[in-house]
């Protein structure tokens, strides 16, 4: 019965969410399947126990805020902290640190022991976030902190900022908009269907059917509607 209950409330949050503005997250993402999200096309489910999992990470970052906040080694100067109103992309850093000399964005990320072990350099797209929070809040220096969920064990990298990542990053994202706005879905990912986004892309399917370049979605809307 319970069991029933929880996984229903989290499906049902995840289908009430709509997204009409990007998240820091979507930086370096595919750009069609963030057209899709927020076009609101047809998607495969996700498992209410993967929503779970995410909440789970919420209370890890409070686990290693707690001892964060208690600490002299380090200054928490602010906690979830909003990038600065932008029409383009919001995002909350989880942290800004100090250490006395220096400051530091902090993004903590966690996982599963399998990746966690495998993890010998910062994942690609945790790099891409932490450099667009460096560039809004003019900061130098991020530190990303992995925290293996099953042991509770650390990793940590300290990322320099990188002007002309930050930039192009932007640059797509501005260009992302033009083709929402102008419903022209985007072409696919260049290595799809083997780059790891693919792998977990809840667009999968409807994206096998538009093929591989830029296609009007009003066209393609119609021929998905006839084929559901
Ligand atoms: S399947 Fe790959 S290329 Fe297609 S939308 Fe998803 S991530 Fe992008």
């Amino acid at each position: 019965m319970l069991k029933e209950v929880l996984d229903q409330f989290y499906l049902d949050r995840q289908r009430d969410k709509e997204q009409n503005h990007f998240y820091i997250t979507d930086a370096g993402k595919c750009g069609r399947s963030v057209f899709f999200k927020f076009k609101k096309a047809p998607r495969e489910e996700m498992e209410a126990r993967i929503l779970r999992m995410f909440e789970h990470g919420d209370s890890i970052h409070q686990l290693i805020m707690r001892p964060l906040i208690a600490t002299r080694e380090v200054h928490v100067v602010a906690s979830e902290v909003d990038i600065r109103s932008n029409e383009l992309v919001s995002g909350r850093a989880d942290a800004i640190i100090s250490n006395g000399e220096e400051l530091f964005v902090l993004d903590i990320k966690s996982m599963n022991s399998m990746i966690f072990r495998k993890l010998t350099a910062p994942k690609e797209e945790n790099v891409y976030q932490i450099q667009m929070y460096l560039h809004f809040f003019k900061i130098p220096k991020g530190i990303l902190l992995y925290v293996n969920k099953d042991s509770l064990e650390l990793k940590e990298f300290v990322i320099d900022y990188n002007k002309k990542t930050a930039e192009n990053l932007l640059e797509s994202l501005k260009d992302l908009k033009v083709k929402i706005k102008e419903n022209i879905i985007p072409e696919r990912i260049l290595d799809y269907p083997d780059n790891w986004q693919c792998r977990y892309c809840q667009f999968r399917e409807i994206c096998s059917l538009a093929g591989g370049g830029d296609i009007d979605w009003e066209i393609f809307e119609k021929k998905i509607e006839k084929v559901s």
